[in-house]
């Protein structure tokens, strides 16, 4: 038996030449293909050495090989359809960058670029100089500098501005922002030394005041992002902060986050901290790039010029730098903020987050008209929630429209497995055994995708 299935198992040449194969090596080239092909057929050998009798036909094999090479040669990190509404979403990528940066993110991105040269002086010149007039511009700030993240903003400004010193924070804020990035972690590691006030509901502005001694070096205040206290809760206001800071000629440090540029409560959000506003009082303020900002992941320290020019000149800078693609992302991103009429059309992050509810509704009808047209799918509409997502807008919800799908041929469990794992991703909601798909976060080619996809796995199976 065993020699039998050795003497069936296909040659090296043979599958080499085998039409699907050849395709392969086209695609993927040579020596990856042919390094699969040898792996598989070691497997083979020991599985009948084994005692594996499955018969090793040449249709199974090149399958097995197909699998293999797209496993290894296909981009492991690839574009995902986002169905879940929530339009930050931290495992999904946070923001979305602009199609209306595309271009001029490809001509810098893709060439050479002035990124450290200064072309009017003909002499070198600093990467930070390209972001920093706009982000001035933009949030008022008398100097700002660009980290790789939020939190290593908030690690740099600590180590500059508090060494060995107390920094004074209220327990109400001693947070977990997300993949255990700590406060009171990232006090001490940035040399500092925790004080902590208040209560975890309530903290008043004397508990500040009776806390600041010799050793303090800071009052930070940190933005809840993540969660909200509601009820009998209490914190004091940056305005006041600033005041008690500065009587004791000390710097207020506010990490706000979400990086909140215009105010979105005209179109039904709640009030957040604007980065604007919070500069009149704060002497430093931090937030990420790819949160409300809607651009790439960065870390924003802007502030006071004597703060952030000890920041340039902190050796940990060159340790937090972005590169050319973060910058180019960012200034570009930065530009559409010059237009504010066209700001919530071009930021796909504000545009997802103001979109109306009658917006919503037309296109989720839409959606459903063209999925009805699929055999054997059942689909619906109805009101649902979406969130902001990326600790921003904590405990708030947005009024949205859900299609939802069913089809006697998967389970709901099935079908957004199916969809989970197919090319490209789809990522949707499951719930009272329907998929679910948010319109919130869809685009038009989104859309298509869907449809093409579940028109695949119903025909396959009908
Ligand atoms: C999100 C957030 C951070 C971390 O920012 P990253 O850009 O993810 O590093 C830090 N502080 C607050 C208040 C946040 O909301």
């Amino acid at each position: 038996m065993k020699q039998n299935l050795f003497a069936a198992l296909p040659a090296m040449n043979t599958l080499m030449q085998s039409p699907a194969v050849k395709t392969l090596c086209d695609q993927y080239g040579y020596t990856l293909v042919k390094h699969t092909v040898q792996h598989v057929l070691t497997h083979w050998r020991s599985q009948i050495k084994a005692g594996d009798e499955t018969e090793p036909t040449l249709a199974l094999l090149v399958q097995q090989i197909q699998t293999a090479v797209h496993e290894k040669g296909d981009m492991s990190l690839r574009h995902v359809v986002n169905a879940t509404g929530v339009v930050l979403h931290t495992n999904l990528g946070r923001a979305v960058l602009s199609p209306a940066i595309r271009d001029t993110f490809e001509q810098v991105a893709f060439g050479y670029s002035n990124l450290e040269y200064n072309l009017a002086e003909k002499q070198r010149g600093q990467r930070y100089h390209h972001t920093e007039r706009l982000l001035q511009e933009i949030t008022g700030a008398e100097s700002v500098l660009v980290v790789n993240n939020n939190a290593a903003a908030v690690m740099l400004v600590l180590d500059t501005m508090v060494q060995q010193q107390e920094v004074i924070v209220s327990r109400g804020e001693l947070v977990e922002i997300g993949d255990s990035f700590r406060i009171p972690d990232i006090i001490t590691r940035g040399g500092g030394l925790l004080k902590e006030v208040g209560a975890t509901n309530k903290t008043h502005l004397y508990d500040y005041e009776r806390a600041i001694t010799e050793t303090t070096g800071a009052l930070l205040k940190v933005h809840t992002s993540n969660y909200r206290m509601v009820g009998f809760a209490e914190s004091v206001a940056t305005a006041d902060l600033s005041q008690l800071a500065h009587a004791h000629h000390l710097p207020l440090i506010n990490d706000l986050g979400s990086g909140l540029l215009v105010d979105l409560q005209p179109y039904g959000l709640p009030a957040e901290p604007l980065i604007k506003e919070e500069l009149k009082y704060a002497d430093v303020v931090t937030f990420s790039g790819d949160k409300l900002l809607g651009g790439p992941q960065a870390g924003i320290i802007a502030g006071k010029k004597e703060y952030v020019d000890q920041m340039k000149h902190n050796q940990l800078t060159r340790a937090l730098r972005v590169d050319k693609l973060t910058l180019t992302a960012l200034e570009a991103t930065l530009h559409l903020y010059q237009n504010p009429d066209k700001l919530l059309e071009n930021v796909p992050t504000l545009r997802m987050i103001t979109q109306s509810e009658a917006t919503l509704a037309n296109h989720a009808v839409d959606f459903m008209q063209r999925l009805l047209e699929l055999p054997t799918l059942q689909v619906s509409h109805i009101k649902g929630e979406s969130q902001v997502g990326g600790g921003s807008f904590p405990g708030y919800t947005l009024p949205t429209y859900l299609v939802t799908v069913t089809t006697p041929l998967y389970s709901a469990t099935k079908l957004e497995a199916a969809l989970r794992l197919g090319k490209p991703a789809i990522v949707a909601r499951v719930e009272n055994d329907q998929l679910q798909f948010d319109v919130r976060t869809l685009t038009a080619t989104d859309d298509e995708l869907i449809i093409q996809r579940l028109k695949e796995l119903v025909s396959r199976d009908a």
